[in-house]
């Protein structure tokens, strides 16, 4: 196997494509010069529609985690409590990060594979009688491929005066998001997701409501004071020096997403998943979400089956089919494998890694007939593009 040709699809870091690669070897500037700040006005420009705001958008170098820590030190005060929904193991390791941060948490769980259910939530905001500042949720759980209602949350949320907080890591640009029309007050993003970049870019906006809240906020922070980004924004200047080759690859994944305009991005991203639960179906696999609302566009898990252990799968996938899929995390771990389709991906992309799949399985002795679950994915596709016409 032609060890560079490896498709990767795990649900983040995502390909990159080469006009990303290529914008990052550009020679290093001065951060401080205007050529930086014609950059840092046309990212600024360019993400606003991405997350549906007219607030201004912040990029921080760091992995998406540090969304968690921008969000919850700059805009709630520590010791409050705070509401965090849990439908997978990205909602726990908030719950983690809210802890160590010095939050008193209050959690909403779901069983794997369930979204959220906002009349639960109204119900807890309600009980809880004014005591919770924030609720804490992701729009797509990474970890078993299902979304949340956002919308209907942050309605929720608004009406008991708490902020909402939303990790949109592995939703941003592919899933429907309106940061303003939804009253979201807070949001983040990682590059290495849906935006078609390498990791190392957090991408960070913030309500009115939330900056009017920030402002009686005295929590000991330092990098991560979101107040700095603000102030250096009319000048495009950065408070310390920006992951230049960073800014210059998600310019040019930025300037793609445009070109290929936003809602076909987010159709792209909804076909693929289509492609892929309807192709798994076939097989005789158990989708870990069983039916199609709240499946995500961006990841689909599916459960093992008893047999195949879930290293060998994966290792199988890779090294003879040439494949990368991902395994579960936390609990699933062992049980539920994923495949991303997020970013730089198209359907023939996704036909690739459904063969390998199928090849996977037959190859360990599972009984299916490769090709089907392939066909399944074409069919859906097929009858996409005819209903377009
Ligand atoms: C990937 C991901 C994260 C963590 O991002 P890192 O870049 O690994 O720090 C958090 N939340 C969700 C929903 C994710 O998909």
């Amino acid at each position: 196997m032609l060890n560079e040709k490896l498709a990767l699809h795990t649900p983040g870091p995502t390909p990159i494509p080469p006009q990303v690669a290529a914008a990052m070897a550009r020679p290093m500037i001065n951060h401080r010069g205007e050529a930086f700040s014609a950059i840092y006005r046309d990212v600024a420009e360019k993400l606003q529609p991405i997350f549906q705001t007219r607030e201004q958008i912040y990029v921080i170098p760091g992995s998406g985690s540090s969304g968690w820590e921008t969000a919850m030190v700059n805009f709630v005060p520590v010791g409050a409590r705070v509401l965090n929904i849990v439908i997978g193991d990205f909602g726990e390791r908030w719950v983690k990060a809210n802890k160590a941060l010095g939050f008193e948490v209050a959690r909403l769980d779901y069983a794997a594979g369930s979204s959220a259910n906002p009349a639960d939530v109204a119900a807890l905001l309600g009980k809880e009688q004014g005591t919770i500042k924030a609720v804490c949720l992701q729009q797509n759980e990474t970890s078993t491929g299902v979304f949340n209602p956002v919308r209907e949350i942050a309605a929720e949320a608004a009406k008991h005066g708490a902020l909402v907080i939303v990790d949109a890591i592995s939703s941003l640009g592919a899933f429907p998001f309106a940061m303003d029309e939804w009253g979201v007050d807070i949001v983040f993003t990682g590059s290495q997701k849906a935006l078609m970049c390498p990791p190392g870019l957090m991408l960070i906006a913030a309500s009115q409501r939330a900056w009017k809240a920030a402002e009686q906020i005295r929590n000991p922070r330092f990098y991560l004071d979101l107040h700095a980004y603000r102030q250096g924004f009319e000048r495009a200047q950065t408070p310390y020096t920006p992951a230049l080759s960073l800014y210059y690859g998600l310019q040019a994944a930025l300037e793609m997403l445009h070109e290929e305009g936003l809602a076909n991005v987010q159709e792209r991203h909804y076909l693929m998943g289509k492609m892929c639960r309807e192709a798994i179906k076939t097989t005789g696999l158990e989708l870990l979400r069983q039916d199609e609302q709240f499946a995500s566009p961006t990841v689909t898990a599916v459960k093992f089956t008893q047999g195949i252990a879930a290293r060998t799968f994966r290792s199988t996938a890779s090294k003879v089919f040439g494949v990368v899929l991902a395994g579960g995390q936390g609990a699933l771990k062992e049980t539920i494998f994923r495949i991303g389709h997020m970013g730089y991906i198209t359907p023939n992309d996704v036909l690739v890694a459904l063969a390998s799949v199928e090849n996977t399985l037959a190859y360990l002795g599972y009984p299916v007939e490769t090709g089907k679950a392939v066909g399944a994915a074409q069919a859906v596709w097929l009858e996409h593009v005819r209903q377009e016409r």
